[in-house]
């Protein structure tokens, strides 16, 4: 593959992006939570359909796979697009605006979904043109319900014969990068999200009396100081962690001095190492203060997405990819970690790859106050669609030749 066919994807998935975008309002008007996508599913099975491509099916969970046979064997490349929406209700003024209230696409997994099925398109019509496979992944359940766990446990990486994929892509929009732009880094690209409960108990009674009770709350106060001494203190500056305290409870009133208290919140780190300490720091500080002060303290943490971790090989093709097909100034060379979390971590870790995050942040929009991925006032420029279903074919295509 030249690189001026390479070049020449971007004009097709250009002439595409009226239909890319109609399709993306169909899936935004209607959107779907959690690992039960059933209208999506449906409309994906039936856009894999019209291109004469076999579409298999989740039962458990509404997940969709399909191949795409290139013109004679070789190596298998995995694509991703995650099908799911957000609990806000929508709040854009956009006259494509979500129907269904408490549900809204405020992640941008419509895009993914319109953009993976305008890929499939350009790749079918270029079978003539590679050897292997490509592989399409369309998974429910991305926003903490880890429907890609669910899909490598039900056989994902089996989809395309016997031989797993040697590599596996995935693209995420963001409003966080300027319109039309490929952002990707080796290594490290989101973090682990790991989330963290306690409860201290201690003794209650009279509020007046505290030398009678025991007291859960300057117990729990001092737990939740300590874990950002620990924070700073334990942790390698050059492999950072994030612990919020986003949630803390006790007590009914003024005068009373309750029998616990309750703290809960996340954990956010980049490497395994780091990972455990923190999960180990946690545990030994609020065990420890509460025992200092003669109460209890039971902590639970709950293990959430691995890291992201991008393959420095794949990485740098994706990067030398979008390079070729728009340009160095649409490609920023370097970029920091997200330390929001991916559940495309788990394919990475079976698999080497990389996720991308195609910038979409309409030019009208200040960077300091546009409303990222996640708020009710979202809006994506629906125009870098383009750019990433080019990225994606180019990047399949790549891949498919370097394998
Ligand atoms: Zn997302």
């Amino acid at each position: 593959m030249t690189t001026t066919e390479i070049q020449s994807l971007l004009p097709a998935a250009e002439a595409l992006l009226p239909e890319t975008v109609a399709l993306r309002r169909r899936i935004h008007r209607r959107p779907e939570r959690g690992l039960s996508l059933p209208a999506t599913q449906a409309l994906v099975v039936a856009e894999l359909e019209r291109l004469g491509l076999t579409a298999r099916q989740g039962h458990e969970t509404t997940w969709v796979t399909a191949v795409i046979e290139g013109a004679g064997p070789g190596p298998t490349v995995l694509l991703r697009g995650d099908m799911d929406a957000l609990p806000l209700s929508e709040d854009t003024g956009l006259d494509f605006s979500s129907e269904i209230d408490g549900a809204m696409h405020a992640c941008g997994h419509d895009t993914h979904v319109a953009m993976l099925l305008g890929a499939a398109r350009l790749l079918v019509e270029r079978r003539a043109a590679f050897v292997g496979r490509v592989l399409l992944m369309f998974q429910p359940g991305e926003e903490g319900f880890h429907g890609a766990r669910v899909m490598l446990d039900e056989g994902l990486l089996e989809a395309a014969g016997p031989d797993q994929p040697a590599s596996a892509f995935a693209l995420h929009i963001s409003t966080e990068y300027a319109a039309a732009t490929i952002n990707v880094r080796p290594g490290p690209m989101m973090a682990a999200a790991d989330f963290l409960k306690v409860e201290v108990r201690g003794r209650g009674g009279h509020a007046s009396q505290p030398s009678a009770a025991l007291d859960p709350i300057t117990v729990a106060a001092e737990i939740v100081l300590a874990l950002q001494t620990m924070v700073t203190r334990r942790v390698e500056v050059f492999d950072p962690a994030v612990v919020t305290i986003a949630h803390l409870s006790a007590g009914t009133t003024n005068n009373i001095i309750p029998e616990s208290a309750f703290l809960e919140g996340t954990i956010r780190t980049f490497s395994e190492s780091t990972r455990t300490l923190v999960h180990d720091g946690i545990r030994r500080l609020a065990t420890g203060i509460a025992e200092a002060h003669g109460a209890t303290a039971e902590v639970e943490v709950i293990p959430g997405y691995p890291v992201t971790t991008n393959d420095p090989a794949f990485s740098e093709l994706v990067r030398a990819t979008a390079v070729e097909l728009l340009g160095a100034d649409a490609v920023p060379g370097r970029i920091d970690p997200v330390m929001g979390a991916e559940d495309f971590s788990y394919v990475l870790q079976r698999v080497p790859g990389a996720m991308a995050f195609l910038g979409a942040r309409p030019a009208d929009e200040d960077p300091a106050t546009a409303p990222a991925n996640h708020s009710n006032r979202v809006v994506f420029d629906e125009d870098s669609m383009a750019v990433g279903v080019a990225t994606y074919v180019a990047v399949a295509l790549r891949g498919l030749a370097r394998a």
